[in-house]
């Protein structure tokens, strides 16, 4: 079970294993991270609450690579032409599979934080786009009140 968020330094993708009770870090800056996984959630059950941003709500969707979803796409195009489009079918058919056969993921909706291995929720449904966007009007306001912070961190930069 993993969680996979942006990191507050090197803004990269940070992937933490849930289970483990080593030190989180991350793997490029090696900012050290607090999480507080419920039992639940050790065990690989329901999401309950965002490692993260301690929010409870979350969407799930389709774990799909849609790149890897591309490039058998296009090796089905490139190659249809000498097998009569047989490719393009079996390149589909390979799609579809993939798709069937992926798990899902459990996005929270404040922080977009991902988690993978997880059970799913029946209560996570799809991406519900006025929640998603009422959220995030929260997350501007709490950006204001940080704003003296954030200010000064300008100030430096420019010098
Ligand atoms: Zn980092
Ligand atoms: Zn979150």
């Amino acid at each position: 079970m993993t969680v996979e968020f942006i990191c507050e330094q090197c803004e990269r993708d940070v992937m933490l294993n849930v289970a483990s009770h080593d030190d989180h870090a991350c793997q490029y800056c090696k900012t050290k991270y607090e999480i507080s996984p419920s039992k639940s959630m050790r065990a690989g059950g329901k999401v309950d609450h965002c490692l993260s941003c301690d929010s409870d709500q979350f969407y799930v969707q389709k774990d799909i690579n849609s790149t890897l979803g591309i490039a058998i796409f296009i090796v089905g195009v490139i190659f249809s032409y000498h097998t009569y489009f047989i490719s393009l079918a079996v390149a589909t058919l390979i799609n579809f599979i993939l798709y069937k056969a992926l798990g899902t993921v459990t996005i929270c909706y404040r922080c977009r934080a991902i988690y993978r291995g997880f059970e799913e929720d029946p209560a996570h449904r799809g991406m519900d786009r006025d929640l998603a966007t009422s959220l995030m009007d929260e997350q501007e306001k709490d950006a204001t009140v940080d704003k003296p912070r954030a200010a000064a961190a300008d100030k430096s930069n420019t010098v």
